[in-house]
């Protein structure tokens, strides 16, 4: 557990926080400025910072977690959807440095989250970035 950071704290139920699922390795909690109603965060019980982070352990079992929850989300609130989100970075949108992945059940046109605005690439540049891309992997 890293001593100055909160979902590590809610994860471990050092501090108390509404759950809808736990485990060994998980927290399943409420969010608490929901996007919507229902809006879910899942955390590993082990401090990491993000999926870039993420080990190896946690990586196979989050996303058959998520899709259970999603699941009973989907047949408890009847939604037309669900977002399934993590933000990577503080330009990417984090606030809490501790790996966690939002669960968001979405109503046809709620616009709750904004699509992007799209870009579009030069000829050959897609391939060009995609290699730059594979030469790290
Ligand atoms: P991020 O922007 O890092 O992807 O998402 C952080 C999320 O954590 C936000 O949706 C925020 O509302 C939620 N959050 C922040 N602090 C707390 C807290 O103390 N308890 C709960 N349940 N959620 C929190
Ligand atoms: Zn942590």
């Amino acid at each position: 557990m890293k001593e100055d950071c909160i979902f590590c704290k809610l994860a471990n139920g050092v501090f108390d926080t509404v759950t809808v699922y736990e485990d060994e390795d998980f927290r399943a909690i409420m969010d608490i400025a929901p996007a919507a109603k229902g809006h879910v965060l899942l955390l590993p019980k082990e401090h990491m910072a993000d999926l870039l982070e993420m080990d190896e352990n946690v990586a196979n079992k989050a996303l058959p977690i998520l899709q259970k929850i999603a699941n009973a989300m989907k047949e408890e609130f009847r939604c037309d959807g669900i977002n399934m989100l993590q933000n990577n970075g503080k330009a990417a949108g984090q606030t809490v440095f501790h790996l966690h992945f939002h669960l968001i059940p979405r109503y046809d046109e709620d616009h709750v989250i904004l699509p992007w605005k799209t870009l579009s690439y030069e000829e050959g540049e897609a391939l060009a970035v995609a290699n730059s891309i594979k030469k790290h992997l």
